[in-house]
């Protein structure tokens, strides 16, 4: 026999246990020995340990040796604090079993209350409490808790009826009454019986009598239920592991059913939705916990703060006593955890009896105002306010979003690809997109999927929605970018580009039709749904402030326009990391220019198309630096293939072929030539420079151009020149000496020096491995993780999202890597990168600019590694914040 202890008792001035012991007892048997630690009223009973979960697991569902002695020492002990005896039908007592997993997890199992009676024992307790109404409505409550949750007669859908709510129904129709509560005692006593009838008649077996087989019947119900599919797919979503198990708490019974001077509530110290001071709840009179959260009547305010409706009576005006003594303890607990409880009570004929004190989940409005409030009230240090916050709960706080209040029929949900709600009219085409805009129509633009030339409809719609595509899709990352919302990859709509309808569950939508999408939760809406603006300043930006004091690494933008470049340094971003030149390749009139470029048949005629395209370019590096001045500017070189730049449809290039002067066979064959099998690893990146130098040339003179002429104007500007997709040492010296070239050149012509470096983005596994080769001529590293991760995995990014859905329902992955690193496999790549890279420059600056600088895990990531800074999408800035100063604090450099 082991010696090792199962059973922790407590009981006022008795408890084995405390708040620091939620391991081994669960989060719930925890706090409840530390209330009674505390001094607190709590009902005494024991809490059998995790452990024994495990234990029972592990040995083929038995249980240790010595567990039935402890719990019968146990509840020995808990007879004798309170003078009764279980199974005793003088004087009664009994439990409530429940379970209690060190992180909660709602739902996973029903309680089982008022376990120990039987025929014999209900009659005792009419007796003694005077009142057969309330002993033969909690038996009744028994038998059909014990044979839903530990007989297994639950209904297992929906759709069938709980056996045991058949008969009440019938009985109430038999009597020709409403409630439950107009039943009276001999109506109970005959549903006990006709309970018990169809317990016999579905399992075979007698309801038990005996309260030592009860007892043991709902521990056993309690660990069974660790294993079930409902927990077990729990606990994958929210990453427990299934070795924790479940403790199982059996506590006295206090009853809030006794009659009209009981009840029972729950409540929260702070308002959950919004933070603000005020002690908020919900009671019943005369009723048991379960009714207050199953909805069967409904619960009153405890308070004037929790009040909705001006008639409604407060626990406060009925139970001013018990109430007075509930905000002492509300107070107390809230002093003692240092946060915000949610908390379970009972009042038992006047006296309150505390059930449950755990950390309350809240609103990420209601979690900065604690955090921030906390602080000032000197509950807490600014280091805890920090680790209070979930970065990516920030997301909700910086979009638009719908009104709370406000009621929403979602027809289909997508990929939550970019954050924010959005109202507007359907429209399927970018230029219409631009048209409608014009005319002062809010757009949202729908597309099968997006490509570069949709970026002027994209950047006038409210909101973006496609059937097809991932989390780095071209509208995933760019509607992210702009800040705009965006659901991808919703694959339940289907699109007709040329009826111009969008048809869901086969309801058919036209253009024109209002609808909504919720870019946070992925959800496409019917009609017009009322939004509200975010608030920056106040707790907010004092939680930001706390957060920059400690942070060690710093927080870039990515940003194609002065617009978001502005956009982020309201944010706080501290430069720019990349900053894509292609998008700017499409405005106006500029796409004609590229399109000549890509036409064109020798060095000359690329060269005069570049001439053209020189001027906008200068004047878009100088709209952005003059935005972003005193701060580095990370700019990168072209980057996607060129078929990107030509139009795929017959409309599109017939209009090309009139605006260049050639035919429409001819657009055609060039846009044949330029097809490729696999584009993203085809001719894009550095190799287009490599191949066509002259287009390196004309960036890098804008750019330095640009530079010169803000220097002239007294403005600081730090451009940082990035060649992309570089897998080798002697494609990034290349390209880095037509750029010197260059910059050279242009400094001398307008007699200004500018303060640049050339450096590379690190996204290809080759580069990675050879970086202190690499290194040799790079003044600054940035890892492009997305087509890191597309290469690390070979998932094709733009194609990946038909099967990583599957993936991650099946396990395969945990996570999109598209959306969070891969720390264990291209983290590696990343890690190797920073360190070979440093091994031939020490200081060798290294940020990320993939879209994992915005994703709190991956910012951890990047603050271990040792980088010098990560880059996000403006609206990402602030969770990006956060997530570093939270990184700080948990590996402080
Ligand atoms: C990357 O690959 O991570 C990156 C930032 O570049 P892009 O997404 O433009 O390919
Ligand atoms: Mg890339």
């Amino acid at each position: 026999m082991s010696d090792k202890k199962h059973v922790y008792f407590f009981a006022a001035n008795q408890s084995e246990g405390n708040a620091g012991m939620k391991n081994l007892l669960g989060g719930k048997g925890a706090n409840l020995a530390e209330m009674c630690n505390l001094g607190i009223p709590v009902p005494p009973g024991f809490t059998i340990s995790t452990e024994v979960c495990t234990e029972y697991y592990e040995n083929n569902k038995n249980y240790p040796a010595g567990l039935k002695e402890e719990v019968e020492t146990a509840i020995a002990k808990t007879e004798k604090v309170l003078g009764k005896k279980f199974g005793d039908p003088k004087n009664p007592l009994l439990f409530s079993v429940r379970s209690g997993a060190r992180a909660s997890m709602p739902g996973m199992m029903d309680t089982v209350l008022n376990l120990g009676l039987n025929d014999e024992i209900a009659e005792g307790l009419a007796k003694l409490s005077g009142n057969p109404r309330f002993a033969w409505d909690s038996y009744r409550r028994f038998v059909q808790m014990f044979g839903d949750v530990v007989l297994d007669l639950k209904p297992a859908n929906k759709e069938e009826e709980d056996p045991f709510e058949v008969i009440i129904e019938a009985k109430k129709e038999e009597k020709g009454v409403e409630l439950d509560t107009e039943l009276s005692t001999e109506d109970l006593k005959e549903l006990v019986a006709e309970f018990k009838a169809a317990i016999k008649e579905k399992t075979g077996h007698d309801f038990p009598e005996d309260p030592m087989v009860q007892i043991w019947g709902a521990i056993g119900a309690v660990f069974g239920s660790w294993m079930n599919e409902r927990a077990i797919r729990y606990r994958a979503l929210n990453d427990i592991p299934a070795e924790w198990g479940t403790a199982v708490n059996v506590q006295s019974m206090v009853y809030g059913n006794m009659g009209d001077d009981c009840a029972t509530g729950v409540a929260f110290t702070r308002d959950p939705a919004t933070g603000q001071k005020n002690f908020y709840g919900e009671y019943l009179v005369n009723a048991q916990g379960e009714d207050v959260v199953a909805g069967i009547r409904t619960p009153q305010p405890v308070n004037e703060a929790t009040k909705s409706e001006p008639n409604q009576k407060t626990l406060e005006q009925i139970m001013p006593g018990p109430y007075k003594e509930l905000v002492d303890i509300y107070e107390k607990l809230e002093h003692h955890y240092k946060d915000m409880q949610d908390i379970e009570f009972t009042i038992e004929q006047g006296k309150l009896f505390m059930l449950q004190t755990r950390n309350g989940k809240r609103t990420a409005e209601a979690a900065v105002r604690i955090a921030v409030e906390m602080v000032e009230e000197g509950l807490i240090d600014k280091n805890t306010a920090i680790k209070r916050v979930a970065p990516a709960q920030l997301d909700h706080l910086l979009h638009p979003m719908f009104d709370p209040k406000a009621t929403k029929n979602v027809i289909a949900t997508g990929l939550p690809a970019s954050p924010g709600a959005a109202t507007g009219r359907i429209v399927f085409h970018a230029d219409e997109a631009e048209e409608w805009a014009e005319k002062g129509e809010d757009v949202l633009l729908v597309r099968i999927e997006t490509s570069p030339e949709d970026i002027g409809g994209m950047h006038v719609a409210k909101g973006i929605l496609t059937a097809r595509g991932g989390m780095t899709s071209h509208a995933a990352v760019v509607a992210r970018g702009m800040g705009t919302c965006c659901v991808a990859g919703c694959g339940a709509i289907e699109i007709s580009y040329k009826k111009k309808t969008m048809t869901v569950n086969g309801k058919v939508f036209n253009e024109g039709d209002w609808i909504s999408l919720d870019g946070s939760k992925g959800e496409v809406i019917e009609g017009k749904v009322p939004t509200i603006d975010p608030e920056l300043s106040g707790n907010f930006g004092t939680l930001m402030g706390w957060a920059d004091e400690i942070r060690h690494i710093n927080v870039r933008t990515n940003a194609d326009t002065p617009h978001d470049a502005e956009v982020a340094r309201n944010f706080g971003a501290e430069g720019i990391g990349l900053c894509r030149t292609e998008h700017m390749f499409f405005e106006g009139d500029r796409i004609k220019a590229v399109r000549e470029m890509i036409l064109a048949d020798n060095e000359a005629g690329r060269r005069k198309a570049l001439a053209k395209l020189l001027p906008y370019q200068r004047d878009d590096f100088y709209g952005i630096f003059k935005a972003m001045h005193d701060l580095p500017v990370t700019v990168r070189t072209l980057d996607p293939p060129l078929h990107e730049f030509l139009p795929h449809d017959d409309t599109n290039q017939q209009e090309m072929a009139e605006e260049m002067g050639i035919t429409l066979e001819e657009v055609k064959a060039k846009v044949e030539a330029l097809h490729e099998f696999n584009p993203m690893l085809g001719h894009r990146g550095c190799r287009l420079g490599i191949t066509y130098p002259e287009i390196t040339e004309m960036q890098a003179q804008a750019i330095i151009e640009a530079a010169c002429d803000l220097t002239k104007e007294g403005i600081k500007v730090y451009p940082e020149i990035m060649i992309p997709l570089i897998g080798t040492k002697a494609e990034l010296k290349d390209q880095k000496a037509v750029v010197v070239a260059t910059a050279e050149k242009v400094m001398k012509e307008k007699g200004v020096k500018v303060d640049y470096l050339v450096g590379t983005m690190i996204e290809i596994p080759r580069a990675a491995l050879t970086a202190n080769e690499v290194a040799e001529e790079a003044q600054f590293f940035s890892f492009g993780t997305n087509d890191l991760t597309q290469m690390a995995f070979g998932y094709s990014r733009d194609d990946a999202g038909t099967f990583l859905k599957e993936y991650l329902a099946k396990g395969i992955l945990e996570d999109d890597p598209f959306q969070s690193l891969d720390q264990n496999g291209v983290g590696q790549l990343v890690e190797i990168g920073v360190q070979r890279g440093r091994q031939t420059k020490p200081n060798l600056k290294v940020g990320i600019c993939g879209e994992h600088g915005g994703d709190p895990k991956s910012v951890v990531f990047c603050h271990k590694v040792g980088m010098n800074y990560v880059s996000c999408s403006p609206y990402r800035v602030p969770i990006a914040r956060l997530a570093a100063a939270q990184a700080q604090l948990d590996f402080p450099k």
